[in-house]
């Protein structure tokens, strides 16, 4: 074990039991009241943080409202927002060693993962600072005697829900492009990870960003994540979470039209032909699946193999795996982490035991890993044999457990990369080129990933097909999804 030395102030950060951020200042719940925290490399309460209600939500939605109305931020010069928007990211970028050992002991993820997550969140507001000085209307040829222009606004008091896979990035996705468009917030993280997401709301106010403009609620989904959901004073809420979730986010959204933009589960294709180079299509498979332990929405879970290449590949799949450690996530030379939770570790066990008896075969894994102590471990997990229709190829499992799925030809694989509710992503591995364009054209998916799996830019947009949610993130997408537009008109006459 390479257990790396945990540092004074993730200590003292932790030791201290965050508090929420509302209008820039650190508070407890309105109720006095908190819940525990884990390290899921341990099983062991590690800190407690505000259980933040329908109360604390009103408090921050009022903070965040007066914020907008006063212009403190949305008034201020685009450059202006430019320049603090950098700093955010430099400081990310500054406290990466910190930020990854909380996200680390928060999430169970391995530090050499989640440095990369750190650094993708300040690259994301690095990104999005160029953007105030980018938005504006046009103006419209209409009659002769008349002017017309429009003008890009941003919505208001902007509502972020978010999971627990990747805490400080999913945050990042929605902080920074709102805030790029005059937007406040709100945000509630996930109740397993609210760590990071308290860390910056404090780098946001370090930043220059005024009070009021970021405010972090911690607590439970269906307290403080329904009052957000269903606050009449919000004008947009950003979820990214389970399309179970994501019905009752659009539902609550109902009361004052709030807009709605929704990343939700998926149960991705990564098809593999015979003419792919079967060593690279082997490994990045095998990361495709099961990076963050397989908690990633757009993880390759659906492994389509062609025929004549299906039993040697299965071989090479599970060579790459083997050669992958699993261990704690403080520890350097870990690979993959446990899983997040007590309740996530029985529900990816169960669907374990679900495929076994559908009758899928286990080629690697299929345990739960007990030699690690109390973590939260699951052996990843591959099954062959499986069919399209068995639940662990329909239901998001969220784990470490791959299914591989044999199709004859090229038509069959498009027909079963289809055949799901979701359309997240997929991932096609071919040295035919014609091949990989025909197939990303027939899959019906937000993202597809041609000889590679798991690609992520801040300029290039995110989101999901069919149940998999709608709205897109990142890049220009964002903008749009963050403002509105307004004409005017003026007489000329
Ligand atoms: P989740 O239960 O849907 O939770 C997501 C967020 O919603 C959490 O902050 C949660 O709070 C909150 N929430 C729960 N019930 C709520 C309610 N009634 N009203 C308002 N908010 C509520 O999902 P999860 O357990 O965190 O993550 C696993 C699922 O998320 C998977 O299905 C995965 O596919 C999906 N996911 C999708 C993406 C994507 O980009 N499309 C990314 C990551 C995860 P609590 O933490 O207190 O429950
Ligand atoms: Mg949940």
């Amino acid at each position: 074990m390479a257990q790396v030395d945990v540092l004074p102030e993730v200590t003292k950060f932790i030791e201290s039991d965050p508090r929420m951020v509302i209008g820039g200042a650190a508070v407890a719940a309105a109720s006095g009241q908190t819940f525990d925290v884990y390290d899921p490399s341990t099983g062991k309460v590690i800190t407690h943080a505000p259980r933040g209600s329908a109360e604390d939500i009103d408090r921050a939605v009022a903070a965040a409202r007066e914020a907008f109305e006063d212009g403190r931020w949305t008034g201020l010069r685009p450059g202006k927002r430019s320049e603090i928007l950098f700093k955010i990211g430099e400081l990310i970028k500054r406290n990466i060693p910190e930020l990854t050992q909380l996200e680390s002991l928060d999430s169970g993820k391995p530090v050499s993962i989640a440095a990369g997550e750190m650094w993708m969140a300040s690259e994301v507001f690095r990104y999005y600072s160029g953007w105030p000085t980018k938005i504006f209307g046009e103006t419209n040829p209409t009659a002769d005697d008349m002017f017309v222009y429009s003008l890009r606004e941003p919505l208001g008091v902007c509502g972020g829900i978010i999971p627990w896979n990747f805490p400080l990035v999913m945050a990042v996705w929605k902080v920074a492009p709102a805030l790029a468009c005059g937007n406040t917030v709100v945000l509630k993280p996930a109740e397993q990870t609210p760590l990071t997401a308290v860390r910056l709301a404090e780098l946001c106010l370090e930043a220059g960003v005024p009070e009021g403009v970021v405010n972090v609620v911690t607590g439970l989904g269906p307290e403080a994540g329904a009052a957000l959901a269903s606050h009449m004073d919000v004008d947009k809420v950003a979820f990214t979470g389970s399309t179970e979730v994501g019905r009752k986010i659009l539902e609550a959204s109902a009361g004052n039209l709030k807009r709605v933009s929704l990343e939700l589960g998926g149960k991705s294709p990564n098809i593999v032909f015979a003419d792919a180079n079967m060593k690279r299509a082997a490994k990045g498979s095998m990361m495709g699946v099961f990076l963050n332990s397989g908690q990633v929405c757009t993880a390759g879970t659906r492994i389509l193999v062609e025929s004549s290449v299906h039993d040697d590949f299965v071989a090479s799949l599970v060579e790459a795996t083997a050669a992958m450690k699993l261990g704690p996530g403080l520890d350097e030379t870990t690979g993959m982490g446990p899983v997040v939770s007590q309740e996530q570790l029985d529900r990816v066990t169960g669907y374990i035991d679900i495929g076994k008896g559908e009758g899928a075969e286990v080629v690697t894994g299929g345990e739960r890993a007990t030699d690690l102590g109390d973590g939260y471990f699951v052996q990843p997990t591959v099954f062959a044999g499986v069919k399209n229709d068995m639940r662990i190829a329909q239901e998001e499992i969220f784990g470490p457990v791959a299914a591989v799925i044999e199709v004859k030809d090229v038509e069959e694989a498009i027909e079963v990369a289809n055949d799901t509710v979701y359309g997240l992503a997929s991932a096609v591995w071919t040295t035919d080129l014609s091949k990989a364009h025909r197939v990303a054209k027939g899959i019906k998916a937000g993202t597809v990933w041609i000889n590679t799996a798991g690609q992520y830019d801040p300029s290039v947009s995110f989101g999901g097909y069919k149940q998999s949610g709608f709205g897109r993130e990142l890049g220009a997408h964002s903008i749009e999804t963050y403002t509105q537009t307004k004409s005017v008109w003026v007489s000329l006459k």
